[in-house]
C-alpha cells in the first residue's frame, strides 16, 4: 500500500461516497417517481459507512486480545438489530409508520446518550482547552440524546394511543422548559470546569423529564410538526455522538438529518398556521382551551340506499379523505365509486389536506395504490374555494382535517389551523363509525350542521353499499 493510503484515509474516501450518497437519496425522497431510487442511494450509502467504519475499526488490531471477542458481539449485535428492523418493517401497517419512526428516533437519542457516557467513563487523553471542549461535547450530546429519547417515547405512545393525545398543561410549563434549558446551560459550565460524574447523572434526568414534558403538552394536531421535530433532534442528536467518536461521517449525516427535519418542521408550521417556535419549545404560549365540550345540538343520520340516490342527482363530487379512510382500507372501493360517478358524467375530485391520515402523503399513496388518477387529486389550497359551489361532499374516515372549529372557535385547540371547508357545499355525508373525536380529542360541530348527515359504519361496507345501490 502507497504511505498516503492509510486505513484512515480509506475509510475516509468511502465516507465521502456515503455522504453524497445519503444527499442524492434525500433528494431522491423528495418526489414520487424518484423515490425508490432515492431508498436504494440511502441502503448503498449505509452499507458502505456500517464497512468502512467496521473495517478501520479492526485494521491492524487482529494480534490483540479481545478483537476477535469485540468482532463476533459486533455480528452478532448487527445480525439481531438488523433482524429485528426487517421484520418490523415488513409487517408495519402503513398506518403505524409514524409511531415506528418515533420509536426508531428514540433509539438514536439513547445511543447518543450512551455514546456521551461512554465519553466519560472512558476519557481520550486530552488536555487543556481540548478536553474541556471534550467534556463539552459529552455534557451536550447526552442532553440532545435525552431530549429525543424520551420525546420520541411519548409520541410513540401518543401515536400508538396508549396515551391520551391531548396535551398535557401544567400549570407555569412555558417557565419550566425554560428553567430546564438555564440549568442545563449552567451545568455545562459547570461539568466543564469540573468533570463530575454526578453532574452527568443529574443532566441525564434534566433532559429526559424536559424530553418527555416538551412532547406530552403537545396536542395531537400538532404531531406531525413534532414528528419531523424529533427527527431534527435525532440528527442533532447523532452529530453529537459523531464530534465524540470522532466520525466525520456521523456529523455530516447527523447534520443532513437535523437540517433537513428542522426545514421540513418548518414547511409543516407554516402550512399548519403553526408558530415553529411555540411548538419546538413545547406548545409554549398555548393554554387550556378555555371551555368543556358545548352542547352542539342534534345530528342528523343518512341510509347507504339514501347516500346514492343524492350522488345519482349531484353535478359535483368532492371526496375529502381520512385517517379512517386508511383504517378501513376503503380506497378501492372509494376508487370504484369515483369511476362509476365518472361514467355518470358526474364530476368527481378529491381534496387532500396536508396532515390528513397519519404521515404527510398517507392518502396520495392510498389513492395512487388504489389508481385513483393523479389528475382529479388535489392539495387543499386547490380545492377550498370550489367546496362552496359543489353539490356533495363525501368525507370518508375524516373528523380533524374537516373541522370548522379550527376556523371558526377560537378557544379551539386547533384554531388557526387550515381545514377543508367541506362545511361550504350544498351537502356533506360524514362516513365513520361513532360520533367520537378525531385524533386532536376534538368535538366536530360539523357533524350538527343542517347540511351534513352521518353515515355510520365502516368506511369501506358503507362505500360497498352505495355501490351496490348505484
Ligand atoms: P382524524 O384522525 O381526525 O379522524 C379519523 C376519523 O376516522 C375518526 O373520527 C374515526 O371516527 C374515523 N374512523 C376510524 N376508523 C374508521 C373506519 N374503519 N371507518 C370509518 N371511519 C373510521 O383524521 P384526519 O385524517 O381528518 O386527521 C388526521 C389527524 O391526525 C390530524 O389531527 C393530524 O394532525 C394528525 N396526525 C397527522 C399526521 C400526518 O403526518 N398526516 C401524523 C400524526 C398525527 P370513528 O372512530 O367514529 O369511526
Amino acid at each position: 500500500m502507497p504511505e498516503s493510503l492509510t486505513p484512515e484515509s480509506i475509510a475516509g474516501a468511502a465516507y465521502i461516497v456515503a455522504a453524497l450518497l445519503f444527499i442524492l437519496s434525500l433528494a431522491g425522497l423528495s418526489r414520487h417517481e424518484t423515490a425508490r431510487a432515492g431508498v436504494g442511494y440511502g441502503i448503498a450509502g449505509m452499507t458502505i459507512a456500517l464497512v468502512a467504519t467496521i473495517w478501520v475499526t479492526f485494521q491492524g488490531a487482529w494480534d490483540r486480545p479481545g478483537t476477535m471477542l469485540g468482532l463476533g458481539l459486533l455480528v452478532v449485535t448487527v445480525l439481531i438489530g438488523g433482524s429485528i428492523g426487517l421484520w418490523r418493517a415488513r409487517i408495519v401497517e402503513m398506518t403505524g409508520m409514524p409511531e415506528l419512526i418515533a420509536l426508531l428516533h428514540s433509539f438514536v437519542g439513547l445511543a447518543a446518550v450512551i455514546v456521551g457516557w461512554n465519553g466519560h467513563l472512558d476519557p481520550p487523553a486530552l488536555e487543556g482547552s481540548l478536553a474541556d471542549i471534550h467534556h463539552a461535547e459529552v455534557f451536550i450530546g447526552i442532553f440532545i440524546g435525552g431530549v429525543t429519547f424520551t420525546g420520541s417515547i411519548v409520541a410513540f405512545l401518543k401515536l400508538s394511543a396508549r396515551m391520551k393525545s391531548a396535551p398535557l398543561v401544567l400549570p407555569g410549563k412555558n417557565a419550566l422548559n425554560l428553567g430546564a434549558i438555564v440549568v442545563f446551560l449552567g451545568l455545562t459550565v459547570w461539568y466543564v470546569m469540573d468533570s463530575q460524574l454526578w453532574l452527568l447523572v443529574l443532566v441525564t434526568a434534566l433532559a429526559f423529564a424536559l424530553g418527555w414534558h416538551l412532547v406530552a403538552s403537545i396536542g395531537g394536531g400538532d404531531m406531525p410538526v413534532v414528528i419531523s421535530m424529533l427527527n431534527s433532534y435525532s440528527g442533532w442528536a447523532a452529530a453529537a455522538a459523531g464530534f465524540l467518536l470522532n466520525n466525520d461521517l456521523l456529523i455530516v449525516t447527523g447534520a443532513l438529518v437535523g437540517s433537513s427535519g428542522a426545514y421540513l418542521s418548518y414547511i409543516m408550521c407554516k402550512a399548519m398556521n403553526r408558530s415553529f417556535i411555540s411548538v419546538i419549545a413545547g406548545g409554549f404560549g398555548i393554554e387550556a382551551p378555555a371551555k368543556a365540550d358545548a352542547d352542539l345540538g342534534e345530528y342528523s343520520e343518512i341510509q347507504a340506499v339514501d347516500a346514492a340516490e343524492m350522488l345519482k342527482g349531484a353535478s359535483s363530487v368532492i371526496i375529502t379523505p381520512g385517517y379512517g379512510m386508511a383504517v378501513a382500507q376503503a380506497q378501492y372501493p372509494v376508487a370504484e365509486l369515483t369511476a362509476k360517478l365518472r361514467e355518470r358524467g358526474i364530476d368527481v375530485r378529491f381534496g387532500i389536506h396536508p396532515v390528513a391520515g397519519r404521515l404527510p402523503g398517507h392518502m396520495n399513496v392510498l389513492l395512487a395504490e388504489a389508481k385513483v388518477p393523479y389528475d382529479i387529486v388535489e392539495e387543499m389550497d386547490e380545492i377550498n374555494d370550489d367546496l362552496a359551489a359543489t353539490s356533495v361532499v363525501l368525507v370518508i374516515g375524516a373528523n380533524d382535517t374537516v373541522n370548522p372549529a379550527a376556523a371558526e372557535d377560537p378557544g379551539s385547540p386547533i384554531a388557526g389551523m387550515p381545514v377543508l371547508r367541506v362545511w361550504e357545499a350544498d351537502n356533506v355525508i360524514v362516513f365513520k363509525r361513532s360520533m367520537s373525536t378525531g385524533y386532536a380529542g376534538v368535538q366536530n360541530p360539523l357533524f350538527f350542521r343542517d347540511n351534513a348527515q352521518m353515515l355510520f359504519g365502516d368506511a369501506k361496507e358503507r362505500v360497498e353499499d352505495i355501490l351496490k345501490s348505484l
